[in-house]
Order: structure tokens, then C-alpha cells, then sequence
């Protein structure tokens, strides 16, 4: 998705909301949210499952309809111990707000200090093997603990994302039989708009971070601004080409196949600092 229209309707005046730029319902914008209620009450009903959370717009948005719902759904975050300051304080705030319990999960702190040792604290702009290798010890170790034991995890995944992403389901049971977990993705069929939708219309918190032109949100070191015209995910991973930006939470075992192994140029940190992100 470009978001370049939306964008231009800030203009050259003050800078403006994230819900003034972007909320723009679908037409059937009703039935979305009555799909995503009825999909999260069958995730309930169904039980063991747990919503994944990156505090991002779309995931803030099913949190609220979890506990706008009183559903019996705990949400966990991963706290990669490089999240933007926002991001952490968003966290606590909706840990002090949810009727949900909001369970956080760290990397394991020894992993974190010998792959820093080994390879610096910028290790992740130097290959796609070292920026997964990060990834692995920050998010998919304590991924696996937190879906340890359950039968089904909600994400807030959409269509419009990126390309990877353009046939995510409602319900993905492709990981039945090697994990164990059906995925629930309440929001596949929502767009951007509909997203900044809810959120105006409910007043839902969110990352200051979306009213800097951060659509999608990760680690700091990892997650810049967008530009006039970029693509969504444009500002994760940006220096990667497109087809290797994802960071494993979602991605079915599949060889790369990028160009030049998906590597682009490496930013130096100083360029990560340049277009917003912090180390
Ligand atoms: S997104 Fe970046 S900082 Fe975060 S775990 Fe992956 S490589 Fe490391």
C-alpha cells in the first residue's frame, strides 16, 4: 500500500493526527468489524489461544475489541530490548488498561550479550543472516515460550500489508501439523483506513510513532520514517530488499529468493540515526 495520498492530505500545513490522516472507512467497514468481533469470539470459544501484540495500530485495535468484548484472550508482547521509548511507554500504559492480561517476554539477557560481543550492536546491518540472527535471540526465542502450550494465536496480519502478505486468511490453519497453532487474523480483510477508523471513532491509545509517518513499527534500530509515496512496510528493514522483510513471527518455512540474497546497501548507523531510528 502507498501512502502517498493520505500523506498529502497533511499538506504543507501543521502536522496532523494519525487519525486525522488516515481514517478512511471502507464502505462495508461495519461488517469488517462485525467479522473481526465474531472471529475473536469463535478464538475464545475454541480456547488455549493468545493475541500477539506489537502495540502497533492494527494490534492495539484488536486488544480493544478483546476487552471490549470481555473475551477471555491474554495478549503478550515481545520486548526486544530495543523498542522505541513510545513503544514502551504505550506497553505501560496498556498493561495499566487492559482487562486482558498483558504478559511481556524478554530475550534470554546471556543470548543478547554474546551475540553483541561477537558481532557489535549494529551487527544486523551488515547481513540478512546476522539481522535474523538477532531477530532469532530477540523475538522467536521468546516467541516460542509464549505460545508454548497454546492452540491458537491472534495476530493483527492484513491483506494490504505487502505482498507477502496479500493472501493471509481469517483463520490460517496451515501450521496445524507442524506447530500444533492455528493463526486467527481478525483484521486480513481491513484496510489502513479502516484501521485509523476504529481507532478515531473508539479512541483507542496508540504510538505517537504513527503521527511521524511510522506506519509499521518495530525495533528501534530497524524501523524509520516513510517518505511521500512509500510503500507501508518501506521503513522496516528498508536497507533488505522486499521480499526478505520479515523477521520470522510470520513467515512459513520457505528458501530466500532475493536478489543479491536480499541485501541491499547497508546503512551506516549514523543513516539509521539520520532517518529517525535509534540504537
Ligand atoms: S528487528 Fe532489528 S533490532 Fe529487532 S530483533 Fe530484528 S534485527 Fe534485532
Amino acid at each position: 500500500m502507498s501512502v502517498s495520498a493520505v500523506s498529502l492530505a497533511g499538506g504543507g500545513a501543521a502536522p496532523q493526527k494519525a487519525t486525522q490522516l488516515y481514517d478512511r472507512p471502507s464502505a462495508d467497514h461495519d461488517a469488517k468489524r462485525q467479522e473481526a468481533r465474531a472471529l475473536l469470539q469463535r478464538a475464545a470459544a475454541e480456547g488455549g489461544v493468545t493475541q500477539a501484540s506489537s502495540l502497533g495500530a492494527e494490534d492495539v485495535v484488536i486488544t480493544h475489541l478483546i476487552n471490549a468484548l470481555g473475551l477471555d484472550i491474554p495478549v503478550f508482547v515481545l520486548e526486544t530490548g530495543m523498542l522505541h521509548h513510545e513503544t514502551l511507554a504505550l506497553l505501560e500504559r496498556t498493561q495499566a488498561a487492559s482487562r486482558a492480561p498483558v504478559k511481556v517476554y524478554r530475550p534470554q539477557q546471556e543470548a543478547v550479550i554474546q551475540f553483541i560481543r561477537t558481532h557489535g550492536q549494529d551487527a544486523m546491518y551488515r547481513s540478512i543472516e546476522l539481522r535474523k540472527a538477532c531477530c532469532s535471540i530477540r523475538k522467536m526465542e521468546p516467541l516460542g515460550r509464549a505460545l508454548a502450550g497454546q492452540r491458537g494465536w491472534i495476530t493483527g496480519l492484513r491483506r494490504e500489508q505487502s505482498q507477502a502478505r496479500a493472501n493471509v486468511g481469517l483463520v490460517d490453519t496451515s501450521e496445524v501439523a507442524t506447530k500444533g497453532l492455528t493463526k486467527y487474523n481478525p483484521l486480513a480483510n481491513w484496510t489502513w483506513g479502516d484501521v485509523w477508523h476504529y481507532i478515531a471513532t473508539e479512541g483507542v491509545d496508540y504510538n505517537p510513532l504513527h503521527d511521524r509517518f511510522y506506519p509499521s513499527i518495530g525495533c528501534a534500530p530497524c524501523t524509520r520514517a516513510i517518505a511521500l509515496g512509500e510503500d507501508f512496510r518501506a521503513g522496516r528493514w528498508w536497507w533488505e530488499a522486499e521480499d526478505a522483510k520479515e523477521c520470522g513471527l510470520h513467515v512459513k518455512s520457505q528458501p530466500d529468493q532475493t536478489r543479491n540474497g536480499g541485501q541491499r546497501a547497508a546503512p551506516s548507523p549514523a543513516a539509521a540515526s539520520n532517518t529517525g531510528a535509534q540504537a
